[in-house]
């Protein structure tokens, strides 16, 4: 437990709901309710977050998993009970073949805790997944977890909303740092625009936002900030700035408390 203790930074969001970041800035989440519990992503996998959400609730766990990339899905090996939108299934299983893991994992070796079993990681295989869709509720007893689709990121991404605590989970989807557009499974930009309006929609029900990458909960600003930025990008009043990211060059819009990351080709 002690050196999932180092892999694992534990934030408590309020009395129920608990923010686990990993070392590498990957956030999961645990909404404990009255008679279930939710994990919301599983990080890389690299230590030991079924042990740690154990230690924070005994009711049945239920996983989330907001998109399909593998810094969000790698360790959902640990779990039984997965939940994912059918676009990202595809995505998600590309994740579980042993050569990709194998690849991956090269690049954690360094990092990784003591007690990692690199054979076990890349043998893992998942079981137990099932579909949602747009307007999926996940039931946890005394609050529910409502499904918003927001597909742009990758083409199964999801938000969640806690009307109880007034919070909405986004994965990657809206960040307080660049959301990125430029990927391989990036939507275009235009059905990104479509997608945070429909989550707009909501934006009554709900005053901060929980991110898989911010350290602290997000002004729900960054909504506006994206919606209006990228519809002068749209527009042509505003062009990003050309950088040269993890993913090769791309454009940069940089807004007041978020950026939006995109490629001219996939507007
Ligand atoms: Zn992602």
């Amino acid at each position: 437990m002690d050196e999932n203790k180092e892999w694992y930074n534990l934030k408590e969001i309020n009395d129920e709901i608990w923010c686990i970041s990993d070392k590498t800035g990957v956030n999961s989440y645990l909404v404990n309710g009255k008679t279930k519990s939710i994990l919301i992503d599983t990080g890389w996998g690299l230590g030991n977050l079924a042990e740690l959400v154990q230690s924070l609730t005994s009711l049945p766990v239920k996983v989330v998993l907001t998109h399909g990339h593998p810094d969000h899905v790698n360790g959902a090996f640990q779990f039984t009970d997965l939940y994912i939108t059918p676009e990202d299934m595809k995505l998600l299983n590309t994740f579980y073949i042993k050569e990709t893991r194998q690849g991956i994992i090269e690049n954690f070796k360094a990092i990784a805790p003591p007690n990692f079993s690199k054979e076990d990681w890349i043998n893992a295989k998942i079981n137990n997944t099932f579909l949602v869709e747009e307007g999926y509720l996940f039931d946890l007893g005394d609050r529910k977890l409502k499904v918003i689709k927001c597909p742009g990121h990758t083409q199964g991404s999801i938000c969640l909303l806690d009307e109880k605590d007034k919070i909405l989970f986004s994965g990657d989807s809206l960040l307080a740092r660049p959301v990125l557009m430029n990927l391989e499974t990036s939507l275009p930009l235009s059905t990104y625009l479509n997608s945070i309006k429909h989550v707009n929609d909501y934006s009554d029900n709900f005053s901060i936002i929980l991110s898989g990458h911010d350290e602290n909960p997000v002004d729900t600003i960054i909504l506006e900030e994206l919606i209006n930025g990228i519809s002068d990008i749209l527009e042509g009043k505003i062009i990003g700035k050309l950088e040269k990211t993890r993913f090769g060059e791309a454009l940069m819009c940089k807004f007041n408390d978020t950026a939006i990351i995109y490629n001219e080709n996939n507007l």
